[in-house]
């Protein structure tokens, strides 16, 4: 809403661990591709919240922090959590205080083997895992609703309620048909547990039986969760575009980065498809303070974000120019070591902005 023709303002939060070492070296190349592009201008604002800020002021946004994030066409995120901070904290100080007010509910995973890296699927190549997985992110099993009582008694019980409206259901279900039509092959698989959990799940599947009605050229099919894992592994040529709720497909996205070869390859959008609020672009990959510092972080996942981000605000075509540079460096064996190769980041990132001049 807010960009001029072609030119775009992008919020740039490092956060935590490798966050700002993998987000830095994608703005790298976001300016290398502008610069031979020509035809898009982008904007970087930095934003240095993070777990280090909280333990500082007691908070992960300051006071306005929303109002100013909201100027910007996309956010493009590194990760949060700290050793020394609780999970929920964190994730809930500073993600989920993003993705909530700005109604980011369509969480979108991309996954695929690049050329050049092997998965732990034995035979799988290049092109036989080629997946999009949509997680609903804004309800579900992850709606902050319950609470514990009787506290530390023998007795205690805490309830972990799952919501699911209609008006949620139906805007996942109708965003993840049209995400389906718009690929190739036009297939959808829609995964519940609707066999068990006989309430919120039965309204997935009913919803999904009525949406389809909109989207004849869709193929669609139903998967219970645990089956999925199953076929996820042993058929994963017959998956295109999937749909969960908020655990499932946390779940399941982690499951497809192991099986895509690394963690440090994947992307994830949170998308407000009415576009009323800017979205919020990731890897899916944590802080990783194990290897923080150390040079050795792996920017594929943020690059593939950063190209996600690019499609995202209607730059299609510079954003797959950005992709084919960065799998023509996997091709050639210039990886991290979560691929198996020796490169550190800034190899890696040098290689890309190396290529995408061959590319142009
Ligand atoms: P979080 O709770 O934030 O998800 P986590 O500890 O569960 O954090 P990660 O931070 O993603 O998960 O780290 C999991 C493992 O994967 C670690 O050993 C980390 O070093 C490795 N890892 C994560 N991201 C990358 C990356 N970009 N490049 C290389 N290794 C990575
Ligand atoms: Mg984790």
């Amino acid at each position: 809403p807010h960009a001029l023709q072609n030119k775009y303002s992008i919020a740039t939060m490092g956060a935590d661990g490798i966050g700002p070492e993998v987000v830095d070296a994608s703005v790298q190349v976001m300016k290398k591709l502008v610069e031979l592009d020509g035809s898009f201008e982008l904007a970087f604002e930095n934003f240095d919240w993070s777990s280090d800020t909280y333990k500082k002021t007691g908070k992960y946004i300051p006071d306005g922090g929303l109002d100013a994030l909201k100027k910007h066409d996309a956010i493009l995120f590194g990760a949060v959590g700290a050793p020394d901070v609780p999970d929920h904290i964190s994730l809930w100080g500073l993600r989920l205080a993003i993705c909530q007010p700005f109604q980011q509910y369509a969480n979108v995973r991309p996954t695929k083997i690049f050329r050049g890296t092997s998965s732990p699927l034995r035979k799988a190549e290049h092109g036989d895992l080629d997946w999009v997985i949509i997680r609903e992110n804004s309800e579900g099993e992850y709606a902050g609703q319950g609470g514990r009582s009787h506290r530390g008694q023998p007795w205690e019980t805490a309830t972990e309620v799952a919501i699911f409206s209609r008006h949620g259901v139906e805007r996942i279900m109708r965003f993840a048909f049209e995400s389906a039509q718009k690929r190739p092959r036009k297939l959808l698989t829609v995964v519940t547990k609707s066999n068990a959990q006989r309430n919120g799940m039965v309204l997935w599947d009913e919803v999904a039986a009525e949406v389809a009605k909109e989207f004849p050229d869709v193929k669609w099919d139903k998967m219970l969760v645990d089956a999925m894992t199953c076929r996820m592994v042993l058929d994963p040529k017959s998956l295109d575009t999937i749909v969960a709720t908020n655990l499932h497909a946390d779940i399941l996205s982690d499951l497809a980065a192991a099986l895509a070869g690394s963690i440090g390859i994947a992307p994830t959008s949170n998308l407000d498809p009415t576009r009323q609020n800017p979205s919020m672009f990731e890897p899916i990959h944590g802080s990783a303070f194990d290897i923080t510092g150390k040079g050795v972080a792996n920017p594929v996942a943020t690059f593939w974000t950063a190209a996600e981000m690019l499609t995202w605000l209607g730059e299609e075509e510079a954003a797959k120019k950005m992709m084919e540079a960065v799998e023509a460096v996997t091709e050639r064996g210039i990886t991290t070591r979560d691929l198996g190769g020796s490169a550190g980041t800034k190899e890696v990132t040098d290689a890309v902005c190396q290529e995408l001049e061959k590319v142009y």
